[in-house]
């Protein structure tokens, strides 16, 4: 046995190459990462692909090695070449992602020393670095001392959270489901109804609250309905707001709202995925008021502070509902728990073992701290008001609502045919073009563009561009 065991050990070697082998690797990683940064703005926002990446199946998985270099070169032409390109500058469609290098320099750094950030007794720093993230958050929107909440992969986990954490303080039972109503917009976003679902509550009577002209939730008519469910015998027991909504980065009037959860003892979920971190520029703090009044909010850090993808946040106000919520123990771990310093993670959440997010968010903001994220937020939000008051100089174009964020939708009404037609064909032309990314949506039946301007490496120049081609696309969509 012993011959056997010391035979499969030298397959080690493998797997902890040396500082010669490992700085080989690292050497042509990081070539690639700054081949591709230095060439950033050369890269389009969006390519159309004939193959959409189906070589990686010509190089399976298998029991030989492949050296980096190809690896590199498939990665480069299947995974970094089709489809859109979430780090480019030209980048303003859906609700664009970001990517500051310190945070890519935090993951590499957790993944290397791999801390469980799960649990306090494992990792007291770690769970001491993410707690302190959350209470700095916490503190942004106004939150007491005594909320707490989950770095978390995104904003569709955050709200699953936060809806489970109201669904468990409600103690909502199945047979209760039926007479228990949860309020939202058609606005909300397609995450919310998800967790509904997953949460098991999708036999609860869900009423969508009428909107105002700038797609924002009207509190008279939640009141109205909150009391006539009331009324006849319903229980009005989740509200749900957004903080920025997808399609038009509305803010629902949050204060309102909020007093009305509290006049009727319902839960307040407010999704922030989107808007949350504006809270850091002046001009958003303005528009974001009342965040304060909600129960449970949800926030994504790879959204508003640049971050790569997979960090999303939840902040429960109380924060022992959370805990109430997701708290476990097992024979297995009785020696991580009895730890009262802290609040651990996997306490907080579904998850158990977890990447160690903290770090990623941590580094960028020491390293270069707050203010930088302040400026790059205010700057969006006024790229947003410039582009709406020049968009509406091109002749035939119509705006939809004044951004309140940095989401502006419109759409071009062509003297005849179609509108619907000529839109979807003008941002098939953008997307196809592949300098710059816009999406769509339908509003009020209606096919709009949307400009959604939130990468970091988008500035004015980008905006002009865009208008420019906008101008190009549409004459060229006209002449058939
Ligand atoms: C992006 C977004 C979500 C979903 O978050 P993910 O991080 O993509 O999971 C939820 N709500 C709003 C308003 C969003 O903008």
């Amino acid at each position: 046995m012993i011959d056997e065991i010391k035979r499969l050990e030298k397959f080690i070697l493998t797997l902890e190459p040396d500082d010669v082998e490992r700085g080989k690797m690292t050497r042509a990683i990081l070539k690639y990462s700054e081949e591709f940064l230095q060439n950033i703005h050369h890269l389009p926002a969006y390519r159309v692909s004939d193959t959409k990446g189906i070589g990686l199946y010509d190089s399976p998985i298998q029991d030989d090695p492949v050296g980096i270099d190809e690896l590199l070169e498939l990665l480069k032409n299947n995974v970094d070449g089709p489809g859109l390109n979430p780090a480019s500058r030209g980048h303003l469609g859906y609700i664009p992602g970001g990517g500051i290098h310190h945070a890519a320099l935090g993951d590499y750094l957790a993944a290397v020393t791999n801390r469980y950030a799960g649990v306090f007794f494992a990792s007291p720093g770690a769970v001491r670095m993410e707690n302190m993230l959350l209470h700095w958050m916490a503190a942004l929107i106004g939150y007491p001392k005594t909320s707490g909440g989950n770095l978390t992969s995104g904003g569709s986990l955050a709200n699953l959270i936060g809806i489970v954490t109201a669904r468990d303080a409600f103690h909502l039972k199945g047979k209760d489901l039926e007479k228990s109503v949860i309020y939202l917009s058609t606005q909300a976003h397609h995450s919310i109804d998800k967790a509904i679902r997953i949460a098991g509550l999708k036999e609860c009577v869900v009423r969508y609250i009428p909107l105002d002209e700038g797609y924002r939730m009207k509190p008279s008519e939640l009141d109205m309905s909150i009391v006539a469910d009331r009324t006849s015998g319903l229980n009005p027991w989740l509200i749900i707001a957004s903080a920025g909504t997808t399609d038009v980065g509305a803010i629902d009037p949050l204060g309102e709202i909020g007093a009305i959860a509290q006049k009727h003892r319902s839960w307040f979920h407010l999704d922030a995925a989107y808007g949350g971190f504006f809270v850091l520029c002046d001009s958003g703090k303005k528009a974001l008021k009342g965040m304060d009044t909600s129960d449970s909010v949800v926030m994504d850090p790879h959204k508003g502070l640049f971050l790569p993808y997979g960090s999303g946040a939840v902040l429960v106000k109380d924060t022992k509902k959370l805990l109430a919520s997701h708290h476990y123990e097992a024979n297995y771990m009785q020696d991580a728990l009895g730890s009262t310093d802290e609040l651990s993670p996997a306490d907080l959440s579904p998850e158990l073992s977890k990447h160690f997010k903290g770090l990623r968010l941590w580094l960028p903001l020491k390293l270069i701290g707050v203010k930088p994220f302040r400026a790059m937020l205010e700057e969006k939000i006024l790229l947003a008001r410039y582009f709406y008051e020049k968009v509406q100089a091109i002749d035939g174009i119509e705006v939809g609502p004044t951004p309140e964020l940095s989401v502006v939708t419109f759409r071009y009404v062509p003297k005849s045919g179609d509108a619907n037609d000529f839109n979807r064909r003008l941002v098939n032309e953008i997307q196809r073009d592949g300098r710059v990314f816009l999406s769509s949506t339908v509003l009020d039946g209606r096919f709009t563009l949307r400009l959604a301007v939130l990468s970091f490496r988008t500035h004015l120049e980008t905006v002009h561009q865009t208008l420019e081609i906008l101008r190009e696309k549409i004459a060229k969509v006209k002449n058939g």
